[in-house]
């Protein structure tokens, strides 16, 4: 039996703690165990970590719920094997930086068979094995239905990104004045934004704000009616509302728009995702011109601090390296940046690391099931670019292979998931190293100096 020592609590007499018994987690219960499902081992009541057991040690220790993080600057972790928060502890928890441990997305969900119960209960065992007692935050990702809402809010989570994108007009470019004009209808509209007086050099135009309202007034109006789902269901949440998953960049004037027709209609967002410059793929570094990235940038902040009061999110954050110092100068930490399935590739890469046979029997797979669990992901691999390597490690700096084998994962762990839990569990201590190496260098730049 290891005993993991940082979870060690206690409450009313009792002494609670996490140990692994022949490769399983338990709650080990020293005193009563009233309400807990589970069996003597010798003097230790030995409590498994089912739904049953969260639930009732969540109500003893406050610490284990996730909670609304507001304003500071965050960071998102998606953990879709269920076994990266320790690692994603042992990155954050000398920051001064929010974490969402538990983050996942109604698709990312139905792809690892998970349920938003699970997810949280995840990342709960393990705030409780690594003795995390810090803020944290659980995000349900993209939410595009009110249907869908309903198992997250059951759960726990206590943020809630709201993805209106699929209101949102992509072909207001091809419409003429005229045609703008007819679908809007709302000249006292037009005439309160033509009158606006503000500092931020957007030079709003009668053409420019047709079409933001023909491309995002439905979006809005949408974003509005999940808003006060939420309300009338919870009373403490973060909202974001992203607008990332478009076809179009968003324009500042655009970001300003959007914001602000939010405010009027009393949607209570913290941070919002636009649509930024340049190619956000999943698992490597920003593409596109750094420094058109930069003076767009600039341009959302300066929106961004003159309505005041939320964050800029940054989605499929994770391994853009390249654009995170710009990102917390300009806008001074009002940043919250979601990674998702970056963990996934360290989990790949330690069995690359330990079992060279399964990982080439798992590439080679990948490269079977690429093209098609690529069309959902918005990534840019060519299998002909695969390089040869010696030592499989390497893959794990090759951008085409990183693709690769991330946006397979779905696939991967219908066919291997077994197989494949069980060589992270029994190597939890290269995985965390792996990770915490991984995601220090994501948060230094937001670390403030
Ligand atoms: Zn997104």
């Amino acid at each position: 039996m290891i005993i993991f020592k940082k979870s060690k609590a206690s409450h009313n007499k009792t002494n609670y703690y996490i140990s692994l018994i022949n490769y399983t987690r338990y709650l080990c219960i020293v005193g009563s165990h009233d309400g807990f499902d589970g069996k003597y081992l010798d003097e230790v009541f030995i409590a498994p970590l089912t739904a049953k057991n969260a639930n009732k040690v969540r109500k003893i220790f406050p610490w284990l719920n996730p909670k609304p993080l507001s304003m500071n600057t965050s960071f998102g972790f998606g953990d879709r094997l269920g076994y990266a928060t320790c690692g994603h502890i042992s990155a954050i928890e000398k920051t001064s930086i929010y974490p969402v441990f538990a983050q996942q997305s109604v698709r990312e969900n139905q792809r690892t068979g998970r349920t938003p119960q699970q997810v949280i209960d995840d990342a709960m065992w393990q705030v409780f094995q690594s003795g995390y007692h810090g803020v944290w935050g659980a995000d349900a990702d993209h939410i595009k239905e009110k249907e869908d809402f309903a198992p997250f809010i059951k759960a726990g989570f206590t943020f809630y990104t709201i993805d209106p994108s699929d209101y949102v007009n992509n072909f207001v470019n091809q419409y003429s004045i005229s045609e703008l004009i007819s679908f809007v209808n709302d000249q006292s509209f037009i005439n309160e934004y033509l009158s606006l007086d503000i500092p931020l050099d957007l030079d709003i135009t009668e053409k420019k704000v047709l079409m933001a309202k023909v491309k995002y007034g439905k979006a809005i109006e949408y974003a509005k009616e999940m808003s006060l789902y939420l309300q009338q269901n919870l009373s403490h949440f973060d909202l974001e509302i992203s607008v990332d998953e478009t076809a179009l960049a968003t324009t500042p004037f655009e970001h300003f728009f959007i914001v602000r027709e939010l405010r009027k209609n009393n949607v209570p967002f913290v941070s919002v995702a636009p649509r930024f410059v340049g190619s956000f793929e999943k698992g490597v570094d920003y593409i596109g011109d750094l420094k058109e990235f930069s003076s767009h940038l600039k341009k959302h902040v300066r929106v961004m601090d003159y309505i005041g009061g939320y964050k800029l999110s940054i989605h499929t954050g994770s391994d853009k390296f390249s654009i995170y110092d710009e990102l917390s100068l300009r806008a001074n930490n009002k940043i919250h940046v979601k990674t998702a399935g970056t963990s996934y590739l360290e989990a790949l890469k330690v069995i690359a690391k330990v079992d060279k046979e399964f990982f080439a029997e798992i590439y080679d797979f990948c490269q079977k099931q690429y093209m098609t669990d690529k069309v959902t992901y918005h990534v840019s691999a060519q299998l002909s670019k695969l390089p040869k390597v010696d030592d499989y490690i390497e893959l794990f700096s090759n951008f085409d292979a990183r693709q690769v084998l991330h946006v397979t994962f779905g696939s991967v762990l219908d066919k291997y998931k077994d197989r494949f839990n069980k060589v992270l569990l029994t190597n939890m201590d290269l995985y965390n190293s792996y990770l915490k190496e991984h995601f220090t260098k994501h948060l230094l730049p937001f670390i403030k100096k």
